[in-house]
């Protein structure tokens, strides 16, 4: 048997990983895949009656180790990438996919998976809400892999995966170059931050064309990344249409949240039809605040510029309540968590962090140390280092799971910028809000109860997931104050809202119209990218040359660059409806200051909502948690859309 690449382990299954050595990385894996092969092949050849215990138990636990190791790599690489890892990364990342594949391809696998939900709907075998939910999920996957299709559909299925994952990588790299190629340091949107600054008005023109001018570069084989993303279209709409479905997007919903295209496109129609009107206010008003200074009509890279000068004649309440200490910080964190959901947050100096500087916590449920509470470890990384990947994340080494008899060891990880020995951290109000935001999906995995690993916690839809963490956000609240419950934003808070609303939604629907097409009209698409995009945008209303997309399809890594995203950037603005809703509904309670109802709204939300994970549909979590489907209402007000 193959050992861990540490050698020793801590609380609750923490690996020590001052005792990991690199080298053991890859063989470790090797051996792991190899373990799961085996036992998927014992389960496949198992010929007793399909039971809870040889199926699906079996294939739970199948990928113990590979699924420690994975959880573990992940969280270095990410807080510590040395070039040695990224190369062991790059050198496992083929067979760790091929052996999904092999998985969910796995015929024998499928079939006991479909013997064992015969046996369940013949009243043979009884089986829990969260098993039968867990096989759902494993029969869905199958099938949106293909694994009931003919071994010849399979076949090309696999050329297309093939084909795609080429094409997706083809365009990272191009991505890259042209970025490299810039003689600007692009960020992610259209508009670019430093626009809003920029006084020189052929400065501004120069930035925002590089900027929205991403995309036309030519790579080796002489095509653009628009023209590559046109092709992924054509791919992706060809594997739909191989597994049955009408479109891309058909394809992905089953394992999704929202209940169907239907609804995701009423939610952008309904958001996006007031952010115009409120754009096209804005670029009247900043018109007229900027016409003495223009000599010719206002332009899209004077868009940032002008809302910042108007911007600086409002009156906007300064909601942020200032810089605090970590300490302070800390306490308001682990405080909020204590009055909502009950547990107490203690430190552990003792155990050391998972990279230099790391802090240590014990989360009990209740107050600490009671024998039996404990719910897991917290740790927390919160400086920028040559080897850190940029921006907040949290991820884990282990997940709670009654099956796999785990508890959570969670990490949380922000970029501050180290300070020099004795001096305090002082974090800004964007910066708590980031910590508090990275703890909420930290509470999302301490809090979990679950059987299965692979449906604890943060486990759930992609269109899910950042709405605990978003939630999480409103505590700070509690210490700060906040706008009542219900309260619509002055119209000045809402400055610069119908624009950045608008020119996100623009792009959800570019996202969305690439992704519900039949590989026929993908393929004409493909014909005229850019056109397409800007049909796109007239019929749904939201075609503004003063306000364009924040990403066209030349630059849109989210949903090109791999397909997490694809048919998916929906994910956010989704999230945002439910995390604007349960936010009011604890604002109610939190505006008078009672203690006992945030109590008792948190433990319910904490039941019903935050321990299920994946357990069940989400949307009947959301459900049981608030008493009634989410409303947009919401979000709405919060964007003046109301
Ligand atoms: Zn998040």
């Amino acid at each position: 048997m193959a050992t861990m690449p540490w050698t020793a382990t801590l609380d609750y299954d923490y690996p020590d990983t001052r005792t990991v050595d690199d080298d053991a990385w890859a063989p470790a894996f090797r051996a792991a895949v190899q373990d799961q092969r085996s036992a998927v092949e014992k389960i496949a050849a198992d010929d007793s009656p399909a039971e809870v215990a040889n199926v699906l138990h079996a294939f739970a636990l199948s990928g113990s180790r590979l699924r420690q190791l994975e959880q573990a790599f992940g969280v270095l690489i990410a807080a510590d990438g040395t070039e040695k890892r990224q190369q062991i990364r790059t050198e496992l990342a083929p067979e760790l996919a091929a052996h999904q594949d092999w998985i969910s391809l796995h015929p024998g696998l499928f079939t006991r998976f479909q013997q064992l939900q015969q046996r369940i709907t013949s009243g043979d075998v009884t089986a829990s809400a969260e098993q039968q939910w867990f096989l759902d999920q494993q029969i869905r996957k199958a099938e949106v892999a293909g694994a009931d299709l003919d071994p010849a559909v399979q076949t090309e299925l696999k050329e297309i995966n093939q084909q795609l994952a080429l094409e997706e990588s083809a365009y990272t790299q191009l991505q890259l170059k042209e970025a490299a190629d810039s003689p600007f340091q692009l960020s992610l949107f259209v508009q670019q931050p430093a626009l809003a600054e920029e006084q020189d008005r052929q400065q501004r023109r120069r930035l925002f064309e590089a900027s929205v001018n991403r995309g036309t570069l030519a790579g080796e084989d002489g095509r653009t990344t628009r023209e590559i993303g046109a092709r992924i279209a054509v791919l992706r709409a060809q594997k739909a249409q191989l597994l049955g479905y009408p479109n891309f997007l058909e394809s992905v919903l089953p394992l999704r949240t929202a209940p169907s295209r239907t609804a995701v496109e009423s939610m952008l129609a309904r958001i996006g039809t007031g952010a115009r009107e409120r754009a096209e206010q804005e670029v009247a008003r900043i018109n007229e605040v900027l016409a003495d200074d223009l000599d010719d009509p206002l332009q899209p890279w004077d868009l940032s510029f002008g809302l910042e000068k108007v911007k600086a004649t409002l009156e906007t309440e300064s909601s942020g309540g200032g810089d605090l200490t970590l300490d302070e910080a800390l306490e308001r964190l682990f405080d909020a968590a204590r009055r909502v959901y009950g547990i107490t947050v203690v430190p552990r100096p003792d155990l050391p962090g998972y990279v230099p500087g790391a802090m240590s916590f014990e989360v009990f449920d209740g107050s600490a140390g009671e024998t039996g509470s404990g719910l897991g470890l917290f740790l927390l990384d919160l400086y920028s280092r040559d080897t850190k990947s940029g921006g907040a994340w949290m991820n884990g080494f282990r997940v709670p799971s009654s099956l796999a008899e785990t508890k959570a060891v969670v990490t949380n990880n922000l970029n501050l910028d180290p300070v020099a020995e004795g001096e305090q951290t002082v974090l800004s109000t964007r910066e708590q809000r980031t910590l508090f935001h990275e703890f909420g999906h930290a509470l999302h995995a301490l809090l979990a109860v679950a059987e299965f690993p692979q449906l604890s916690g943060t486990a759930v839809p992609r269109d899910n997931v950042e709405f605990p963490s978003q939630v999480n956000e409103v505590f700070q609240e509690l210490y700060r104050g906040g706008p009542a419950a219900g309260a619509t934003p002055s119209e000045d808070e809402l400055w610069g809202k119908g624009a950045s609303t608008l020119e996100h939604v623009a792009a959800v629907v570019i996202d969305l119209a690439w992704h519900t097409l039949s590989p026929e009209e993908a393929a004409a698409a493909a014909e005229d990218p850019t056109g397409f995009e800007q049909k796109v945008l007239q019929d749904w209303g939201l075609d503004m040359p003063m306000v364009p997309p924040r990403y066209h399809g030349g630059f849109f890594k989210h949903v090109f660059a791999g397909s997490g995203y694809a048919a998916g950037y929906y994910s956010y603005l989704w999230a945002q409806v439910l995390a604007a809703d349960a936010s009011e509904w604890f604002r109610e309670v939190m505006q008078n200051n009672d203690d006992d109802a945030l109590a008792f709204r948190g433990t319910q939300f904490r039941q019903e909502l935050l321990s299920r994970g994946n357990t069940r549909d989400p949307l009947q979590s959301y459900r049981a948690a608030l008493g009634r489907d989410p409303d947009p209402v919401a979000l709405m007000r919060s964007l003046g859309l109301e």
